[in-house]
């Protein structure tokens, strides 16, 4: 039954059902845009003290800004440095919390 049909039938239940339901909701109010994460997916970062990080393992600061709690820059980490990472390691370059990997060297 809508409101309409129960104030046809029955006006006086209709004014306190009205009364009784929650305020309608104010018109909605746009919201600013969600800021972007400075740090790409699928990139892993230099953090400070050598600590590697992504998108998704970063703090909010070095996700949000691009600089570490510390006021260091992070800094992306790319081909060159991987290679040099698997082949001092002998393992493929990966962020702390395992999150990110750079495809190793050995399948390509
Ligand atoms: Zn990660």
């Amino acid at each position: 039954m809508t409101a309409k049909q129960l104030r046809a039938i029955n006006p006086d239940a209709a004014r306190d059902l009205a009364q009784a339901l929650p305020p309608r909701l104010p018109e909605l109010v746009p919201v600013p845009p969600r800021p972007k994460p400075k740090l790409k997916p699928g990139t892993i970062y230099s953090g400070d003290n050598g600590r590697l990080l992504c998108v998704h393992c970063a703090g909010m600061s070095a996700k949000f800004t691009g600089y570490d709690l510390s006021g260091h820059r992070v800094i992306p980490l790319g081909q060159d440095d991987a290679f040099e990472w698997e082949a001092h390691f002998g393992e493929p370059m990966s962020c702390e919390g395992g999150c990110t990997t750079y495809r190793s060297i050995r399948q390509v």
